[in-house]
């Protein structure tokens, strides 16, 4: 179910296996029809609604035979088709269920990640850390190369250990998914429209420490974290071990004067603190940057990673581009890149680095409420520009919980609107501010994605730095 990137490696997987492959896809348009091209030189496979007789809306119906549903990310628990397949006793599994099926034996294990946000920063510092101890890995799951093309290409390249960062809807529908150990970052209302719940949505992320071995990764500072690992059906002798930016107890790590800690994986009893590396080596050195780095530090402590390899790994990290990436210094101004940020909690972490801070925010707010955020930042803005279809409701917030900060509300979605916001905050930042893209809201409704948006930004603040940019 579905034709998308996963769909499509999951599709080629099992038709290379000999298994006679349907795929279904509701969704139309030239990317779509392209991959579904490609993909009908290489395996056979039946497509589309009407060819198959497969019904997807109410009512929906199974091919005939039909030994397992596979589906994508983009799918709701409720569809009519997995009712049908629960009608029929069919398995649904999403890719990383079958990537996990597929492992040969030996295969590598993996040191899994989930988390509201921060999963893809964390699984590639894992993937640097353990890379400088001298393992063979990779960052994959909701990352890069599929994970079914990972483990496959395993068979002639194998890796030590793989970096796995899962979703929860990956989580939904992985249930066989054993991790040597993992980690859950932090939990933050999102995606509930899909889960159906807050409470679903946590048991999906809370599903990733089943089964692990060594060591559950928790945060400290989030209690709901803590209380997955509490209610996890684990092998025996494994850990629960937290993360705190204060400093650690007997089973954390931590910091302790500028320096990352660990009490949790120290060999030698005697010594009651292992120090892993200074704050300055994580990249951008902002907390929930620095919680980032000790959860993936933890992980690669968890599977006997010295102390050293931590240091050398993050300090060789590059951070992926759009978040918190620092784009110019114009006038004394910082400017700041955080496209990424596409809910609340992710804007919260860095608005909260910032002491004086002229705020661009908005797009698709899918279904978030602004209050808490903006109540918790008030103290720290210079200004807002709001952008995008739902800027009225952090307007409304900004109102509400910060009276006095002066609001630019941006009444065009237009390419050039970027252009403009960029020209709004210059003119509301003052030296020693920093202008911060972190737009609490996903960016489809004006671009095609948060890169995009990224970019837009990066092109109209390098321009103004050029003292080039023009009326659009
Ligand atoms: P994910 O893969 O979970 O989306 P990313 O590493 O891509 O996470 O970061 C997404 C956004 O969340 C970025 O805007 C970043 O600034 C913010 N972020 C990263 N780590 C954290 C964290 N630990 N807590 C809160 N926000 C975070």
């Amino acid at each position: 179910a579905g034709l998308g990137v996963s769909g499509v490696s999951a599709a080629r997987a099992l038709a290379r296996r000999g298994a006679r492959v349907t795929v279904v896809d509701g969704g139309d348009g030239p990317d779509r029809r392209e991959r579904a091209r490609r993909l009908e030189q290489d395996v056979a496979l039946e497509l589309g609604e009407e060819r198959v007789g497969v019904r997807l809306g109410d009512g929906a119906t199974l091919p005939e035979g039909t030994g397992l549903v596979v589906t994508s990310p983009g799918w709701k628990p409720g569809s009519p088709l997995f009712e049908a397949a629960a009608a029929a006793g069919v398995e649904v599994v999403g890719d990383v269920e079958i990537a996990w099926r597929l492992r040969g034996p030996g295969a590598p294990p993996w040191l899994a990640v989930t988390g509201t946000n921060g999963k893809t920063t964390t699984v590639r510092m894992l993937a640097s850390i353990l890379r400088a101890a001298g393992l063979r890995t990779e960052a994959v799951g909701n990352i890069g190369t599929p994970i079914i093309d990972v483990v496959e290409a395993g068979e002639q390249r194998p890796h030590d250990v793989l970096a796995v960062e899962l979703s929860s809807y990956q989580l939904h529908w992985a249930p066989s998914v054993r991790p040597h150990s993992a980690a859950v970052l932090n939990l933050a209302p999102d995606h509930l429209d899909w889960h159906g719940s807050m409470a679903g949505y946590a048991a999906d992320k809370g599903r990733i420490y089943t089964g692990n071995r060594v060591a559950c990764v928790y945060n400290s500072a989030d209690p709901p974290t803590e209380e997955l690992v509490r209610r996890a059906d684990v092998e025996e002798g494994c850990r629960a071990v937290g993360f705190t930016l204060g400093a650690p107890g007997p089973s954390e790590l931590g910091v302790v004067d500028g320096l990352l800690v660990d009490r949790a994986f120290v060999p030698d009893r005697r010594h009651r603190a292992q120090e892993l590396a200074e704050v300055s080596d994580v990249r951008p050195p902002a907390p929930h940057n620095i919680a980032n780095a000790l959860a993936a530090a933890a992980l690669a402590r968890a599977y006997g990673v010295p102390a050293t390899a931590v240091r050398d790994g993050l300090r060789a990290f590059r951070p992926d581009a759009h978040r918190i990436a620092h784009v110019a210094d114009v006038a004394g101004v910082a400017w700041i890149d955080d496209s990424k940020a596409t809910n609340t909690h992710a804007a919260q972490a860095s608005l909260t680095a910032c002491s004086s801070v002229v705020w661009i925010a908005g797009g698709l707010a899918k279904g978030a409420r602004f209050d808490d955020l903006v109540a918790a930042s008030a103290g720290r803005l210079r200004g807002a520009v709001l952008i995008g279809a739902d800027r009225a409701l952090i307007a409304e917030a900004l109102a509400r919980h910060a009276p006095d900060v002066p609001v630019v509300n941006l009444d065009r979605t237009d390419t050039g609107a970027m252009t403009a916001a960029v020209r709004a905050a210059a003119s509301l930042a003052g030296p020693g501010d920093t202008v911060l893209l972190a737009p609490a809201c996903a960016s489809m409704d004006m671009f095609t994605d948060y890169t995009a948006r990224g970019e837009a930004f990066a092109a109209a603040v390098r321009a103004l730095a050029a003292g080039q940019d023009h009326d659009e």
